[in-house]
């Protein structure tokens, strides 16, 4: 039984991870500042703590009093766009606010730091597909780019202060509970249209692709990742699906939905899809819930909040 603080626990894969850790029966606190997350979501049995993690005097005190042995860091600015628009806002979340988790770690004496990146935002237009953890990181936006801080500033007070570093690099996420502004928001949207019988919207012409992965297979990665060996890690299917594909999948749901194609969105990656055969190999991690299962699961839960 380990003591882990989920930062991000109200939000959508944070609180997925936190029901699972306490189902395994270790004990959970949420640390959220409920910025986009939901009370709602944060599991019965997790202690809450409604903290901003840029609040460092805040931090030293829930450090102080939960004495976590495991941070698993969820918070962030996750929006792309505004990321672009407010890169300093971005950084200041997205970076200082790990270093600040960090420096509490390293201070508290935390024994493993298990932090969610990216993949998609990381590889860009990858070279290789799918890609592996060699890939090249060239971030295109400010948000792949203060991802790519926080792992190196993990990886520095990993060596510096002995704590075990785990960097998950998610794919695009999709499962119950998803906010339809997400970064893998599709899948929610196209649930939302379906449920109310409306358009899907299509930007260009559906060939690109995504890797999507469902929530409750990777909270099996943070779940893993607790004992599992220290590294950096992708979090994908390997599976690559178009935009078209996923809408069939929504039509099999719905035989009356429509769809509409509109122009292309700039600067979009085309094909995005990531190998986690390194979780494999280390973690005995792999995604085991199919599309079709995983968007059928979504979809009912949509319907179940009445949307
Ligand atoms: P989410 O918005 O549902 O969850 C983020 C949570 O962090 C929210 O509960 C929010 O209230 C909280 N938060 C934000 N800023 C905070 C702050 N300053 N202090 C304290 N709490 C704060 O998003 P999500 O999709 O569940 O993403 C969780 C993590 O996974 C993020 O780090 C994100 O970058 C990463 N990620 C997500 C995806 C995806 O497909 N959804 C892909 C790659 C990586």
């Amino acid at each position: 039984m380990k003591r882990i603080l989920v930062t991000g626990g109200a939000g959508f894969i944070g609180s997925h991870v936190a029901e699972l850790f306490i189902k395994q029966g270790h004990a959970v606190a949420v640390l959220d500042n409920l910025s986009s997350g939901k009370r709602e979501n944060i599991p019965q049995d997790a202690e809450f703590y409604h903290v901003d993690i840029t609040d460092k005097e805040g931090l030293q005190k829930v450090f102080a009093e939960f004495k976590p042995q495991v941070l698993n860091h969820h918070a962030a600015q996750i929006s792309v766009n505004r990321s672009v628009r407010e890169p300093h806002f971005d950084a200041e979340q997205n970076i200082l606010g790990t270093i600040n988790l960090l420096e509490a770690s390293a201070r508290h004496g935390v024994e493993r730091f298990i932090f969610a990146s990216t993949g998609g935002a990381l590889y860009g237009d990858a070279p290789t597909i799918p890609s592996s953890e060699d890939t090249p990181v060239v971030p295109l936006a400010p948000y792949g780019i203060a991802k790519a801080s926080a792992e190196h500033y993990i990886r520095f007070f990993s060596a510096e202060h002995g704590m075990d570093a785990v960097v998950l690099r998610y794919a695009n996420v999709y499962g119950p509970r998803q906010d339809p502004h997400g970064e893998a928001g599709v899948v929610a949207i196209f649930s939302l249209k379906a449920l109310a019988d409306e358009e899907c919207v299509i930007y260009g012409t559906g060939k690109q692709t995504r890797d999507f992965v469902y929530v409750k297979d990777v909270a099996r990665a943070s779940l893993l990742a607790l004992e599992g060996k220290p590294g950096t890690y992708n979090v994908g299917t390997g599976t690559e699906t178009s935009i078209n594909g996923l809408f069939a999948e929504f039509a099999a749901l719905n035989d009356s939905l429509k769809v509409s194609h509109h122009d292309a969105r700039a600067g979009e990656v085309f094909r995005s899809v990531l190998n986690a055969g390194r979780a494999n190999a280390n973690l005995g991690w792999q995604a085991q819930i199919s599309l079709s299962d995983g968007i059928g699961e979504t979809y009912q839960w949509f319907k179940s909040q009445g949307s």
